[in-house]
């Protein structure tokens, strides 16, 4: 006979399981994510277990107990069923489901919780494993068993506002335990206060996005917000898709180098260390035993090219993309200089019909390129980074039929009025009616021997936005009080353990934005020393210290430092021109106005210089190359634009004059 507990016990068994037979098999492969703690499940095991050894054993006093204990454990299940019976179940399970990486959402608000799994699920369902978390208590750990699993987390999003009043320190406790994890606030709409709550958020650099809940079906200005955050985490992972393959020794500056323009240029690649025993048997697979270093492998195309040491210009031309200049070619306007400007400049000029040519050395974007994350150009609210707001450039360049040199660099401007040419570092020589110089500034250099040696070894010039993440853990220093450096911080902190900004300042008001400011202020592993300057520092291999000097006393100390990067201010990029065209004392171009002020210069016409002319009729100037820009991305880009209509007046000009003399 049974007793009335154990009917009971089988009854609420079996009642629980009715409730639970669609997510069943969901609920064992993914008890956390369905919400059921580790306790509450290993008891419902449990109570399984002996439901079913009561069922198959004979009748004995201990069973009727134990039937008991199972009775209680049924009715918690049976608690969890009612809860989630109606909910979707909250696991994407997909057939591969190793290292697939994850999205997160946590919120303590079940109809948020469910309308943002719903949506995610339905477009990200397939590539992603999608996961809720309704206690953010415990946000930590399900992060921390989804990286222990191999999984990744790509995104995670948190309510904020409404049941969700914590949901901004819920995403600033992320970043400690996944440096490259986007955190996305998800507000309802209409919820202004917490809005402002989450700008300001941004601002201080807790969270990186936001987005409003989706409010209709289907959700497109939901999704675009979410495609564009998934696709900058995805931007900063290696492996995966590698047309391009590089060989090399892990420290060498010729390694980083290449590191640093592939990704500039947004050329997946995958990175091996030529002297690890996977990198030697990759070269070996080859055909190549000791070869010189690096060795680049493209691996796309109708054949693989394997390029030995290859210059820039080699591995540019393997690439196949440019097409080349024929002898005698003139073209109505030649721009050098890829950033900004001289994108924009290319992207007006092409669409606007005229034949144009891009003369770049470096990487397509220029120092726009380098940085992480530009959050002041218009139009994108959520900020972009460098090396997209360029990519999208170029290739609006490249459709309009702008053609590129890359690699390439400009070595000398010569000609009059008419037809002017331009010496290329390969030889070549471009032809153009009008020029565009759009060369930018580059940094200065500390100029200190010992660290000129480590240069891509642990000391870096610019954000070297690429090493990054390869600072995770390390005691990294940024020598400069620009906006630059205070960016670069701020981006190198995600991974680093500590990072020292050194200013020669006694403060960073005069240098830097008052939000940078604010975002090093609450960053807990940045810190700001003053009144400092880099005198010297060590390191065999790759850096190891540096030597700091007090800036009033002139006292020295040694610092253990991984890594030092060097944002102390530019100097224009026009050693090239000469004096082909009139420059300041610092060496920046004069234009337009500013000309007549400059004693030496030789205006040859009898007309005013145009705005952004230079002292050379036909050739202009737009961007920090430029005496009195501005140094920002947008201003470059209006220079670059504004120089178009400018070069059609003049051309327009010789053209009537021209006609006139004939
Ligand atoms: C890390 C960092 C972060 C920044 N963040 C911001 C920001 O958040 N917001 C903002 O508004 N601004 C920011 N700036 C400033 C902004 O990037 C610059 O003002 C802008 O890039 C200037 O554009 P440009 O086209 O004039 O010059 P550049 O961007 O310097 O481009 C010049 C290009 O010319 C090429 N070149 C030089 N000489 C030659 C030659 N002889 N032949 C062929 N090519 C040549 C170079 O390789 C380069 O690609 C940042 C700068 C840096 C470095």
């Amino acid at each position: 006979m049974l007793t009335i507990s154990e009917i009971a016990g089988f009854a609420g068994a079996g009642l629980a399981g009715a409730a639970y037979v669609p997510q069943i098999s969901h609920l064992i492969r993914a008890r956390c994510s369905a919400g059921i703690s580790r306790l509450a499940f290993g008891v419902w095991l449990l109570a399984s277990v002996l439901v079913t050894a009561r069922a198959i054993v004979i009748h004995a006093g201990v069973f009727i107990a134990l039937g008991g204990i199972q009775t209680v454990a049924t009715a918690l299940i049976m608690l969890y069923a009612t809860r989630y019976k109606n909910t979707p179940c909250p696991v994407h399970l997909p057939d591969h489901a190793g290292g697939q990486a994850a999205i997160v959402v946590v919120s303590r608000d079940a109809s948020a919780r469910e309308l943002l799994f719903r949506e995610l699920s339905k477009r990200y369902g397939a590539d992603y494993q999608i996961v809720v978390c309704d206690r953010p208590a415990e946000l930590a750990a399900r992060i921390r068993d989804l990286r222990r699993a191999g999984q990744p987390v790509a995104l995670v999003m948190s309510g904020v506002g409404g049941q969700d009043r914590d949901g901004i320190e819920v995403l600033s406790t992320i970043r400690p335990i996944d440096p490259t994890a986007v955190r996305v606030a998800a507000v309802g709409w209409g919820d202004w206060q917490s809005v402002r709550s989450v700008f300001d958020a941004a601002t201080r650099g807790t969270v990186d996005h936001w987005v409003t809940c989706p409010v209709q079906t289907p959700a497109e200005e939901f999704h675009r917000s979410v495609t564009e955050f998934l696709r900058e985490w995805s931007s900063q992972r290696d492996g995966g898709f590698e047309p391009v393959q590089v060989f090399g020794r892990r420290w060498s500056a010729r390694s980083q180098e290449l590191r640093d323009l592939l990704s500039r240029h947004r050329v997946p690649a995958g990175f091996y260390d030529a002297t690890s025993g996977r990198g030697r048997r990759m070269l070996r697979e080859l055909g190549l035993q000791s070869p010189e270093l690096p060795v680049v492998v493209l691996r796309f195309g109708p054949k693989r090219s394997t390029l030995v040491n290859p210059s820039n210009r080699q591995i540019a031309d393997a690439f196949g993309v440019m097409t080349p200049i024929s002898p005698g070619e003139v073209f109505d306007l030649a721009v050098v200089g890829a950033g900004p400007a001289g994108l924009a400049a290319a992207v007006y000029a092409s669409s606007e019909g005229l034949r144009t040519v891009v003369v770049e050395h470096e990487a397509v974007g220029g120092q726009a390129g380098t940085s992480s994350m530009i959050r002041n150009y218009p139009g994108f609210s959520q900020g972009i980074s460098g090396a997209t707001l360029a990519q999208e450039m170029w290739q609006q360049a490249w459709s309009f039929g702008t053609r590129f040199l890359y690699m390439r660099r400009a070595e000398s401007l010569s000609g009059t009025d008419g037809h002017y040419r331009l010496r290329l570092s390969d030889g070549g020589v471009l032809t153009a009616r009008t020029v565009v110089i759009a060369t930018g500034a580059t940094y200065r250099r500390l100029g200190i021997p010992r660290l000129e040696d480590l240069q891509g070894r642990g000391v870096f010039y610019g954000a070297a936005a690429s090493e990054a993440p390869a600072m995770r853990g390390r005691n990294v220093f940024v020598a400069g009080g620009g906006n630059s450096a205070g960016q670069a911080a701020l981006h190198l902190a995600k991974w680093a353990g500590h990072v020292t900004i050194l200013v020669r300042a006694k403060s960073l008001a005069d240098s830097m934005s008052d939000y940078l400011i604010r975002q090093i202020g609450s960053a807990p592993n940045v810190d700001v020393c003053y009144r400092v300057q880099v005198a010297d520092g060590t390191g065999t291999g790759h850096l190891e210290s540096l030597v700091l000097q007090d800036t009033l006393s002139g006292a020295r100390r040694s610092v253990p430092a991984d890594a030092l990067f060097v944002l102390i201010g530019s100097q224009p990029r026009t050693q090239w021109l000469g004096d082909s065209v009139a420059r300041d004392r610092r060496g920046f171009i004069r234009t337009g106005l500013d000309l007549p002020a400059d004693a030496g210069r030789r205006w040859p016409s009898p007309r005013p210089p145009l705005p952004l002319e230079t002292s050379m009729p036909g050739v202009f100037a737009a961007g920090d190359v430029r005496r009195g820009s501005v140094n920002r991305v947008a201003a470059a880009v209006g220079e670059g634009a504004a120089t178009i209509p400018l070069v059609h007046r003049y051309l327009h000009t010789t053209a009537t004059r021209t006609q006139a003399a004939a």
